[in-house]
């Protein structure tokens, strides 16, 4: 299958290469030419099926024509090496624990398929990666890429504006992997980034791979536990059809996975979008107007996005009508109080401690949830991993079994580099592979 633009159609590109750039030479994003289509038998049997058989067909679906069965088998079992449990957490609302990955976030899957199908496409070439976070990004990529060899991960984030323990996801492995903090914002490291993917001489020349929510490896495997979702919930929610997707939304990669899985036949009635203060894309949906703005710092910070890096590829899956989109999507946002509510009073009447992005999603269903629909909510990180986003929202310390305790401790790498392009071409030419 082939890719296109979004800035420019007619220009389509290979898989490898839309893998491999990352963002077009117009600027644009990549789409599949074609969104393939499930058959319908494939839905009848879906909750015998595990979750590295959905994986399978649905990666060989999307990018059978390119990568070999075998290729593919290998890829999806080293990606979905974690369980993604659906819990229920009332009536017709469910929970999809993404968090169970070796970083604790969704970005696991992403990030992890990524890593493998570039240095597939590497072939025994060195390949630097380049990549920007706000918050769980950087470790997902880090550790996917984490002493693969011939690769080399540069991570830019912000200074000062990640917890300490997101921060130690990616600056305490060394290695292959270079933290570079900037003194800036996200939108400040993403804008960086971009600049240097501009220079096509030097991406060419160094084969630089982004693997920001952008890249179209990191986006079409979140399509796979959409599916698996659905294949777990009980037959009755089912066969009733209406089931409804609730995402907590940042750079909108998440949302736009659950659209291309509707497009490939998913039986999804619609999606909720769920934003935090930092509100431009719910704006838009309520209003029909894109203004972007600076971000604002939240409980949920993996979602402070000022200005939503997938918007293009949901404008394209919808002809760029608002009314189309609004009609599918329904918009909500919260404030830090109101997330904190949502943490404080889930954990009083079920016993379940939500992180702030996943508590915001749950709120999403309580608001929006008609009667006769069945909700499920993405659960994007685990709670230990925002411990003291959640100790603020409950107003208490509580003890937190972190599967990951211990790397907080470690000693860190950090560069640090002007925000400047220069600054960060000449950090990058001299540490490449
Ligand atoms: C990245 C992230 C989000 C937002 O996902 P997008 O695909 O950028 O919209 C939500 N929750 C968590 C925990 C994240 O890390």
């Amino acid at each position: 299958m082939e890719y296109y633009s979004t800035v420019d159609k007619s220009r389509r590109v290979p898989l490898a290469e839309a893998v491999m750039r990352s963002i077009a030479p117009d600027g644009g994003l990549y789409m599949p030419a074609m969104i393939p289509q499930l058959p319908k038998a494939f839905f009848n049997n879906i909750s015998e099926l595990s979750l590295g058989d959905i994986g399978y067909v649905i990666t060989n679906t999307l990018f059978g024509s390119e990568i070999g069965s075998e290729t593919i088998k290998k890829i999806i079992s080293d990606t979905l090496s974690f369980e993604m449990p659906l819990k229920r957490v009332g009536e017709g609302k469910y929970g999809l624990e993404l968090f169970h990955g070796p970083t604790l976030a969704f970005k696991d899957v992403g990030a992890r398929f990524m890593a493998r199908l570039s240095s597939h496409f590497s072939k025994g070439k060195g390949c630097n990666v380049l990549v920007a976070t706000s918050g769980d990004t950087g470790g997902a990529v880090a550790n996917g890429f984490y002493n693969l060899p011939g690769v080399n991960v540069f991570v830019l984030y912000p200074m000062r504006k990640m917890s300490r323990f997101q921060e130690a996801q990616f600056t305490t492995l060394g290695g292959n992997i270079h933290a570079l903090a900037i003194n800036g914002d996200f939108d400040d490291c993403h804008d960086l980034v971009r600049q240097v993917f501009m220079d096509s001489d030097l991406a060419t020349r160094l084969n630089l791979v982004s693997v920001n929510s952008i890249n179209v490896a990191r986006l079409l495997p979140q399509t796979i536990y959409y599916f698996h979702a659905w294949a777990r919930l009980p037959e009755h929610e089912r066969r009733r059809g209406n089931v409804v997707f609730s995402v907590p939304s940042g750079n909108l990669g998440n949302l736009v996975a659950g659209v291309i899985a509707k497009r490939m036949g998913l039986p999804v009635s619609r999606f909720i979008a769920v934003n935090n203060s930092n509100d431009i894309f719910t704006e838009y949906l309520r209003t029909g107007r894109y203004l972007t703005r600076p971000i604002v710092r939240t409980l949920a910070n993996a979602m402070d996005v000022g200005d939503p890096s997938n918007f293009g590829r949901l404008l394209d899956l919808y002809d760029g009508d608002h009314k189309l989109m609004a009609g599918e999507i329904q918009g909500v946002a919260y404030n830090d109080v109101e997330i904190g509510c949502t943490i404080r009073d889930t954990l009083d009447s079920c016993g379940l401690l939500l992180d702030p992005h996943g508590a915001s999603a749950l709120q999403g269903l309580h608001d929006c949830l008609a009667s006769g629909e069945t909700g499920i909510f993405l659960a994007t990180a685990h709670p230990a991993k925002y411990q003291e986003e959640v100790e603020h929202a409950l107003g208490r310390k509580i003890a937190i079994d972190n599967p990951l305790k211990g790397i907080a401790g470690r000693s860190r790498n950090i560069e640090r580099i002007a925000p400047n392009v220069d600054a960060l071409k000449k950090y990058i030419i001299t540490h490449a592979k």
